[in-house]
């Protein structure tokens, strides 16, 4: 008779102290109560917490960083299989290679990689799960350097669903399991199987320069305008990102990373100093690792009541779009409400869409809409804000970055995948034929839709 499976690591349920802290994500508004949540200790316990929640036919969810902004990592009443607790960094510095267990977060990734001189293009908060990013696809400050950070991956350690009730370790990687390796460079987390450990190229790093310019309000038009002319197409070695707040707030901020001098830096600036008048300018040079931390905004990384969403611009937007973005944060349901955006191109784009299931690599910005609010009773009128603006810029925008999931996104598939969805379904079907990873919006396989 087969021994029936154990739950093994670190398990917490809603009468443990730590409960609580245990359960709650980054994002607040949505709350889930799961029955257990499995801290796995390492890959032996992921494949025990596959096998046993597949034996007991038990509703499951794999978490890492917490930072998915619908809660997709969060399941009531059902098994939460999370991998934080295993984020041990080995450095391999001749090969200027790095395997590093999925639940590493962003903080602890920059710096130990910084301490051999060395990096990966990855996002800017330091909460985010390292896994959850680059399986979405993975931007932030170096991006138009280096590429995604899905683009410096190298290979994935997998634990995935077998048979009708088993678990199995996987790697992919550009010869084995080449199609999953495929799918998990921007397909998003949670579809194929449970990551236990990213394998990535590094970068050698040392310092860079950073700089903001700061406009007020009646710049609005001219100081977006500026930037996404300048943006998209300048030196790919640096990456800016612009900050839309609200009216109330009455800031534009242009912020960026340059992998060179200050001076040079000064240089590649002209167009945008020269814009409007700024209320501030300034450029550093500084180690690498400041410049990580200054990116970092601590607001970010505490859990808050939130509502975000994104997409994509490809073409410049003309004059009435931009008066649309002004209009609606002239009416934004409270100060914190903005609009964020960050150029690309570069290093992304010379990558095709096909090559790997990220698919906008032509977009020119990413950009997401974001509200916090602070009581219960205001998240509607949050949700509806955000909604109403995904809609009103949608004639000049395309799709939505997997990592900025939209619940409301009706046409999800072809809004995160493009053309690639298909492929998607395809490998779905091979590595996961009986749906045993799912969520809503999580990529079916072909045969059966759940
Ligand atoms: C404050 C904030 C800042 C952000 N900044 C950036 C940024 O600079 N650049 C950027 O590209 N994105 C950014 N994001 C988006 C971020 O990339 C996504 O939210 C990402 O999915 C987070 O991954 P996680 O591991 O932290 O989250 P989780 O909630 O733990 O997981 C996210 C998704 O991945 C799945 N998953 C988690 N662990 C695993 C695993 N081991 N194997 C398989 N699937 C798994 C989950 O089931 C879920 O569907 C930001 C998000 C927030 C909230």
């Amino acid at each position: 008779m087969l021994k029936k499976v154990k739950l093994t690591g670190r398990i917490v349920t809603p009468s443990d102290p730590d409960y609580e802290q245990a359960r709650i994500n980054n994002n607040l508004s949505i709350a889930k109560f799961p029955s257990k949540i499995v801290f796995c200790q390492n890959a032996k316990d992921v494949v025990n917490a596959l096998r046993w929640v597949r034996e007991k036919n038990e509703p499951f969810r794999i978490r890492s960083g917490r930072h998915s902004y619908e809660n997709y990592s969060l399941v009531n009443e059902g098994v939460v299989i999370d991998v934080s607790d295993m984020n041990h960094i080995s450095i391999n510095v001749a090969d200027m290679t790095a395997r590093i267990e999925a639940g590493a977060d962003l903080g602890k990734v920059y710096r130990e990689l910084w301490e051999s001189g060395m990096t990966i293009p990855a996002g800017t908060e330091s909460s985010v799960g390292v896994v959850g990013l680059t399986l979405g696809g993975g931007i932030g400050m170096l991006s138009r350097q280096f590429g995604l950070t899905c683009d410096n991956l190298l290979e994935i350690e997998m634990v995935g669903a077998s048979g009708h009730l088993g678990a199995e370790l996987l790697k992919a990687n550009n010869h084995l399991n080449s199609d999953l390796f495929w799918a998990s460079c921007g397909g998003g987390g949670g579809n194929f199987g449970i990551v236990t450990a990213l394998t990535f190229k590094l970068h050698a790093i040392s310092d860079v320069s950073i700089f903001s310019i700061t406009w007020g309000w009646e710049d609005f038009e001219v100081a977006f305008d500026a930037w996404q002319k300048w943006a998209p197409y300048t030196d790919e070695r640096l990456t800016s990102q612009l900050e839309l707040k609200s009216k109330e707030v009455g800031e534009i901020v242009a912020q960026g990373e340059f992998v060179g001098s200050a001076h040079e830096l000064k240089k590649l600036l002209r167009p945008l100093r020269k814009t409007g008048s700024p209320t501030s300018v300034w450029i550093k040079e500084v180690p690498y690792i400041k410049a990580v931390r200054f990116f970092d905004v601590p607001s970010g990384n505490v859990p808050a009541l939130r509502k975000r969403s994104g997409s994509f611009i490809e073409k410049p937007f003309p004059h009435a779009a931009i008066r649309r973005m002004k209009a609606f944060l002239a009416n934004a349901p409270n100060r914190n409400a903005e609009i964020w955006q960050q150029s690309l191109r570069g290093a992304v784009s010379q990558v095709a869409p096909n090559r790997s299931a990220y698919f906008y690599r032509n977009a020119l910005i990413a950009q997401e809409y974001l509200t916090t609010w602070e009581k219960p009773q205001e998240e509607n009128q949050n949700i509806q804000w955000i909604e109403d603006l995904r809609r009103a810029l949608s004639p000049y925008t395309a799709g939505d970055y997997v990592n900025f999931p939209d619940h409301y996104i009706k046409d999800w598939p072809s809004a995160y995948y493009g053309r690639n969805f298909r492929r998607l379904r395809e490998v779905k079907t091979k590595y996961d034929p009986f749906n045993v990873f799912h969520f809503p919006q999580s990529i079916p396989p072909v045969r059966k839709w759940i």
